[in-house]
């Protein structure tokens, strides 16, 4: 065709585009139309919404040299991550959260919160440098050997990095005398980073040596009332891994050096994992196996099932503390006859970045990453053709949809990105797509100038491919959950 001609034929489709099949809703929800098609469409769509321009380094090193380096062990999501530019190795157990990761733990976060905060849960945030005095009154000094990090300041005083804080927020609660039996059940917690010299770092952030915690503690007037606290947690953890899409089991744990009586254990059953665990096939008997004194086969809950061994991540961790710490720091609060009284106290763990590294082992392939949806760090990937192909012409239409997308659903605002790097294929750009799994990817191609445009839609998550047009394309991704 004539260029000149060619050039005419694009404007009027341009034209056409805009008006009728993409036209721009004002306040009211009504269309609106507009007379002039935009001229330079990427500079519409923010720089951090274009893959070309996302800081996501893939393959800076070999993860396997790396690791060899480090004389850590690997698995399949220490090396996904790695491999999609999700983090970085430092120093033994110690990652860059790159910005991707960062996204999807944010989002991890506002989830976790909204669980903690619906049982009453409040939030604080305690110092990572605590004072030698208060592990020695709790003893935890000396019974935590190497695994505590520990300085001096430049006075000469002691410190560790917090592997856990049963000590510094007893003492918190202990310094405010006038706590009342009325402000009970009191629910604190932390999302924090922790530090311990683990012997043995290993399987990227599933077990480091710097990593994000959850950590809630609660005080409560009896002994009756915390095991109700006690149990209120658990549900909400129960929630918590049942709205991520994770299978969690709660099963009966040891209380190891943290103290106290009764503890559970939430696990995610995988082969990497390094809990052995026995659940009866029967009743709803489930333990650690260290809790268990012979290697017996048979339920000690039924009696009559026969219990499986399996394996499992531990991504959580409650315990009824009774008064252990309570006493030790006179964590008191007053009662109905105005007297000071010691509080009954539990703690709960959920391992933040672990749980983020658990969801990705359990769910991923061996080729590309899947996340639980809710905490993918994107939604929806666009790819428009490669340039200089037949269907140049569908670029301006994905680019159209990249802001459609967010202006007509605002769940998914800032949750789309466009793959501008229209000097690849689409088959390369679709492998990228693959590896670092955003659940909903957009190929707009041939199909997307047609008079009815469709979009072809692959949904990572359940390996399905559609054609929608673009009501079917809202009413899909309209129906996405985001946090
Ligand atoms: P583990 O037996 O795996 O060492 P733990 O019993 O020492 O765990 P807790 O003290 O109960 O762990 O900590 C609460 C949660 O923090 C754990 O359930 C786990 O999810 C997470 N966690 C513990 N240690 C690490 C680590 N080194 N790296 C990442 N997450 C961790
Ligand atoms: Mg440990």
């Amino acid at each position: 065709m004539d260029p000149a001609m060619r050039h005419i034929w694009k404007r009027v489709f341009y034209r056409l585009h805009r008006t009728l099949i993409f036209p721009k809703r004002n306040n009211s929800g009504h269309a609106e139309h507009t007379a002039f098609p935009a001229s330079s469409h990427s500079k519409c769509i923010k720089p951090t919404l274009l893959v070309s321009r996302l800081y996501q380094p893939s393959n800076l090193r070999d993860v396997g040299q790396d690791s060899r380096l480090a004389g850590e062990m690997t698995c399949k999501s220490q090396r996904l991550m790695q491999q999609a530019g999700l983090i970085h190795p430092s120093n033994p157990g110690c990652y860059y959260y790159l910005p991707a990761t960062v996204r999807s733990m944010e989002k991890l976060v506002r989830v976790i919160d909204k669980e903690m905060q619906g049982i009453g849960g409040q939030k604080l945030d305690m110092p990572s440098l605590c004072s030698a005095d208060l592990w020695k009154t709790s003893e935890r000094w000396d019974l935590m050997g190497k695994e505590l990090f520990r300085l001096k300041d430049r006075h000469g005083a002691d410190y560790c990095l917090g592997p856990t804080h049963e000590e510094a927020v007893t003492t918190l609660v202990a310094h405010q005398t006038t706590l009342s039996y009325r402000q009970l059940p009191l629910l604190l917690y932390q999302i924090t980073r922790k530090f311990r010299d683990e012997p043995k770092p290993k399987f990227g952030l599933l077990r480091g040596r710097e990593f994000y915690m959850k950590d809630m503690y609660s005080f409560d007037v009896s002994e009756e009332a915390a095991y109700q606290t006690y149990e209120s947690v658990c549900q909400a953890y129960n929630r918590f891994f049942a709205r991520l899409g994770l299978r969690c089991v709660q099963v009966q744990a040891d209380t190891g050096n943290i103290g106290g009586t009764v503890s559970h254990e939430f696990q995610l059953p995988a082969d990497i994992g390094e809990d052995r665990l026995l659940i009866c096939e029967n009743c709803s008997f489930s333990a650690n196996v260290e809790t268990l004194s012979s290697n017996r086969t048979d339920c000690p809950q039924c009696k009559t099932g026969t219990v499986v061994e399996s394996k499992g991540i531990e991504v959580g961790h409650t315990f009824y503390l009774g008064k252990k710490y309570s006493h030790m720091f006179k964590a008191t609060f007053n009662n109905s006859q105005n007297k000071p009284t010691i509080a009954e106290m539990g703690c709960y763990g959920l391992g933040v970045t672990r749980i983020l590294a658990a969801a990705i082992e359990v769910m991923s392939t061996e080729e590309g990453i899947r996340w639980p949806g809710l905490i993918a760090p994107y939604q929806v990937c666009v790819l428009p053709p490669k340039k200089g192909s037949k269907v140049d012409e569908a670029s301006v239409v994905a680019e159209e949809l990249v802001n459609t997308l967010g202006e007509t659903l605002p769940s998914l605002r800032g949750e789309v990105v466009l793959d501008d790097r229209t000097q690849m294929t689409i088959g390369k750009r679709l492998k990228d797509a693959s590896r670092l799994g955003y659940p909903y990817v957009i190929v707009v191609g041939q199909a997307a100038l047609e008079e009815t445009p469709k979009y072809e839609v692959i949904c990572q998550q359940t390996d399905e491919t559609m054609f929608l047009s673009k009501d079917g394309l809202l009413d899909l991704l309209g129906r996405v959950e985001t946090v």
